[in-house]
């Protein structure tokens, strides 16, 4: 299908072809998902909420509900506050939700709506009933990418609900509470950052939480609200917590700094705990904010991969790897890449910040210092940048799979969204046991490769 991609690059500026990212709204609204009994509420029209829905559900393989101003041309031209009053009105009767998470479009962003006004308007005039409450995040899609929504949303949760009750010092540490925000993960993620805590024997509070959300059992009864996702009792006591560990510069630092400004709760920023080196400063940091010792059982977790780095090393070593995704996943799978002693050629996502060429510069400095790293990004040029200088392995999301295709090139879906496969639905990346699933991907990746396309001589039984 991009046979015709040419290999001559010309410069583009007002031009993105197949981006690297998607808008705002669907990491907002994603976020809203992991609070318990939350609505997300789409303020625009009915066909951005429902792209953002459908996005969402291709994902997840699970139905995403959420509800949409409904806007017209009436609300384009004298703004929406008529369609968000008739659509909270409805939602709480309809619904009865414990919470609405209020996303802008870029059509209400255009209009200006003034979000907070419409919330205080409906409280005044009881549309909101007693116990429950509205947030908001605004998420124009001109600017920024789905990692900027999700991460307004999750500082929104912190902004509305996080709480100090002013206990003093040694009543915080008494309690021992710490928060965890876990970045633009999957659920069955977020499952494994709570069993390693658990395991770890620290007491958190995790926001948002979409374990038990969008990873149901099948059991025949369909609920709009699943038991799952953080309470909005716990996300008020993230105030009263020793610290926050927040991972994730990109989805999760905001809120965690946020947390720090509203409450005086100190903060970890670390990045996503994917591979050796980060899932270690994931457990360093449980281990000083929580004040544990570390459990043989993860000790030997980490020998386990240890174990299988050593043995697969021969198959990763000096293999040529173009990895392109959101930012936060880009830069801790880069470490890890590096750690399996592989080389990173091309490290791209479509998001924009910094801290993204800042963060690789100093990963890939001693390794591989000619890599070449790029923000806001599209993948038309990576494939481009491909054909003038081949890899081995591309790593990235489902859209990346023509690239793969139009150049032979062994490919290990990564990232959001996956749209043609099931694992990243069960299991999960994080820590020392998903630094082997991912292991065993790219492993995989490269071996059935080289099974089908390698001479008669060299097609190995045993490898
Ligand atoms: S109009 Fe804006 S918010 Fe709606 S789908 Fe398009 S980019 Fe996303």
């Amino acid at each position: 299908m991009l046979n015709g991609t040419t290999a001559e690059i010309k410069p583009r500026e007002a031009l993105r072809i197949n981006p690297a990212k998607t808008c705002q709204p669907i990491g907002a609204m994603y976020a809203s998902l992991g609070i318990n009994g939350c609505m997300p509420h789409s303020h625009g029209s009915q066909g951005c909420c429902a792209y953002h829905r459908s996005h969402l559900t291709r994902h997840f393989k699970e139905p995403v509900v959420a509800t949409s101003s409904s806007f017209t041309e009436g609300a384009s031209v004298f703004g929406g506050l008529a369609n968000m009053t008739q659509a909270l009105s409805n939602i709480f009767t309809i619904y009865n939700p414990k919470l609405v998470a209020v996303h802008t479009t870029c059509l209400s962003e255009v209009i200006g709506d003034d979000i907070p006004m419409m919330i205080k308007k409906a409280t005044e005039e009881g549309i909101i009933p007693a116990g429950k409450r509205v947030i908001h995040a605004n998420t124009p899609s001109f600017v920024g990418s789905h990692v900027t929504g999700f991460a307004s949303m999750v500082a929104a949760m912190v902004k509305y609900l996080s709480e100090s009750s002013g206990k003093t010092e040694a009543q915080l540490k008494d309690d021992g509470q710490l928060n965890l925000i876990p970045g633009y993960i999957d659920p069955a993620d977020m499952r494994e950052l709570k069993r390693i805590v658990k395991e770890m024997g620290v007491k958190t509070v995790m926001f948002p939480d979409t374990s038990g959300v969008l990873d149901l059992p099948q059991d025949g009864r369909y609920r709009m609200f699943p038991s799952g996702g953080a309470t909005m009792e716990e996300i008020k006591s993230a105030g009263d917590s020793v610290g926050t560990i927040a991972l994730g510069h990109f989805a999760s630092h905001p809120a965690a700094i946020e947390l720090d400004e509203k409450c005086k709760v100190p903060a970890a920023l670390l990045e996503l705990p994917y591979g050796l080196t980060n899932t270690d400063l994931f457990i360093h940091a449980l281990r000083n904010h929580g004040g544990v010792d570390v459990p043989a059982t993860i000790g030997e977790e980490r020998g386990r991969l240890l174990d299988a780095m050593s043995d697969m090393h021969q198959y990763f070593h000096g293999k040529r790897v173009a990895i392109v995704g959101d930012p936060d996943h880009v830069i801790a799978l880069t470490q890890f890449l590096v750690e399996l002693d592989m080389k990173p050629v091309y490290v791209f996502t479509g998001s924009s910040g910094k801290h993204f060429e800042q963060r690789l510069t100093d990963i890939l400095a001693n390794h591989a210092p000619d890599a070449m790293v790029k923000q806001n990004v599209d993948l038309f040029e990576l494939h481009q940048q491909i054909k003038n200088n081949p890899v081995d392995l591309i790593i990235g999301n489902t859209y990346s799979k023509y690239i793969s295709r139009a150049e032979n090139v062994p490919f290990v879906r990564f990232g959001f969204p996956i749209l043609d496969r099931m694992g990243h639905r069960y299991f999960p990346c994080v820590g020392y046991m998903g630094a082997l699933r991912l292991m065993e991907l790219i492993n995989d990746a490269l071996l059935d490769h080289k099974d089908r396309d390698c001479a008669e001589e060299n097609f190995e039984l045993i490898q």
